[in-house]
């Protein structure tokens, strides 16, 4: 484990000199598709600091898109990878299996909602574990539908880009799609037009009569949605709505899937964000947070529709692969020892009492969102509900440029998203929460 001093330190302008020198061989070398939020090049990392190749250590908030819930070098983690580093790093688990891929599968049936016979299926990234849901539910219902969400993200692979909302930078000339997608309105609580309090019951009911009418329960094999929404903008979908979906899927035989990989594993104060309203979704899709940090993914969900698909139709080369396997051994382990549930949501208390304070004296915040350690503002235009991307964009910059590693998101593209590791200090949380009102004052 690295033993980072917990305590921001700028020494150089942010990107520092060797940064920017490594910004210049990356932009000759690494394809320009593949953007950065913040070009300041890693050193070391773990708690709530990111340290760079010019010695800054910068807060960080963003837990590289909620995956180092743990810190980036948890000490679990890293002894357990890296003993089966030493052991072996590869066989395939469908050549030579081995015992850490079963105990992984073993958790996740323990920690995900419902007292039903579970299975799992891992792989290596999100996108791949939202298909093979498509897969499996395919197999299982022998229906060929898939019914997603305005706003929802699922991945970046042919059939998840499908399914993902937002066009920019996701889709754009990507096409064509896989077919038997359809889209329908989500709960979002904010921008509801007759108010949040209506959203859930309204909401579901239009995304249900769109189905029925549109498409045919009959005919869909799965709907997919994420129980708090997360590039899309954290739309917590208002009360209510998720578990008349998930009513309407399982009444008409469809698979209600929920795509857990930004709010699963301790992220939103619960193992899994759809506790909240004791929905129990026939299989559930995590990855992000699973592993603290090496890529895994993994389906979980009802034994008979996981054994659906014949033997030897699911897998991958990689998937489920031994050092990562171990690591999120030690990430669980980690999670459970230091009741990480129970300091998410002590950062949503720190978070939203902080933010509450910052949009009193400033009415470009719209809405303050999110739970447990998935906190968002939304900035509008004052006195209006029209998104500022400009004001997101200047934040963010203002943030980054005093070492507090923030990101954005959501559709119109004017979400602050804050994403702490679970393990972050008080101190750096508030130090973190000191430097956003200062930005505001600036920007
Ligand atoms: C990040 C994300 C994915 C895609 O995961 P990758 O590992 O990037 O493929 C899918 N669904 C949700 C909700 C996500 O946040």
């Amino acid at each position: 484990m690295s033993a980072i001093p917990q305590e921001r330190r700028i020494v150089t302008a942010i990107p520092g000199p060797k940064s920017q020198e490594l910004q210049a061989r990356r932009l000759g070398a690494v394809a320009g598709g593949v953007g950065s939020v913040l070009p300041v090049f890693a050193a070391r990392a773990n708690g709530g600091i990111i340290e760079d190749v010019d010695g800054n250590r910068l807060i960080d908030f963003g837990s590289g898109i909620a995956v180092t819930s743990v810190g980036s070098s948890a000490e679990a983690v890293v002894r357990r990878a890296s003993a089966q580093l030493a052991d072996f790093t590869h066989t395939c688990f469908m050549v030579t299996p081995y015992e850490g891929y079963v105990e992984v599968c073993e958790q996740l049936a323990e920690l995900t909602p419902g007292d039903h016979a579970k299975k799992s299926a891992l792989f290596n990234s999100g996108a791949e574990a939202v298909e093979n849901a498509v897969k499996i539910a395919r197999a299982y219902t022998k229906r060929q539908a898939v019914v997603v969400f305005d706003h929802g993200y699922h991945g970046r692979t042919n059939l998840t880009m499908g399914m993902t909302a937002k066009n920019m930078p996701y889709k754009n000339g990507f096409g064509p799609f896989a077919p038997e997608i359809y889209r329908v309105p989500v709960a979002y609580g904010y921008r509801w037009p007759t108010g949040e309090e209506n959203a859930g019951a309204e909401a579901s009911a239009q995304a249900i009569d769109m189905i029925v009418k549109q498409i045919g329960a009959e005919n869909v094999a799965a709907i997919i949605i994420e129980p708090v929404l997360g590039e899309g903008g954290f739309i917590e979908p208002a009360k209510g709505f998720l578990p008349a979906i998930s009513k309407f899927a399982t009444d008409n035989g469809i698979v209600f899937v929920a795509d857990e990989i930004q709010s699963g594993f301790c992220r939103t104060g619960q193992w899994f964000a759809c506790e909240d309203e004791n929905v129990v979704p026939d299989l559930i899709t995590t990855a992000k947070g699973i592993a603290g940090g090496l890529p895994l993914a993994a389906v979980t969900g009802r034994a008979e529709m996981m054994d659906a698909p014949h033997s030897g139709g699911l897998g991958g080369t990689y998937g489920g692969n031994p050092v990562a396997c171990a690591a999120a051994l030690g990430a669980i382990e980690t999670m459970k020892e230091l009741d990480l549930n129970a300091r998410a949501k002590r950062i949503e208390e720190v978070m939203k009492a902080r933010l509450a304070a910052i949009q009193e004296k400033y009415d470009i915040v719209g809405d303050i969102r999110g739970r447990g350690a998935m906190i968002a503002i939304e900035l509008v235009k004052s006195g209006t509900k029209d998104s500022n991307p400009e004001a997101t964009g200047a934040l963010a910059k203002a943030c980054h440029a005093e070492g507090l590693l923030v990101l954005t998101c959501g559709t119109y593209g004017n979400v602050l998203r804050f994403l702490p590791p679970l393990v972050i200090g008080e101190d750096l949380l508030n130090e973190g929460m000191d430097i956003i009102e200062a930005a505001f004052a600036r920007v």
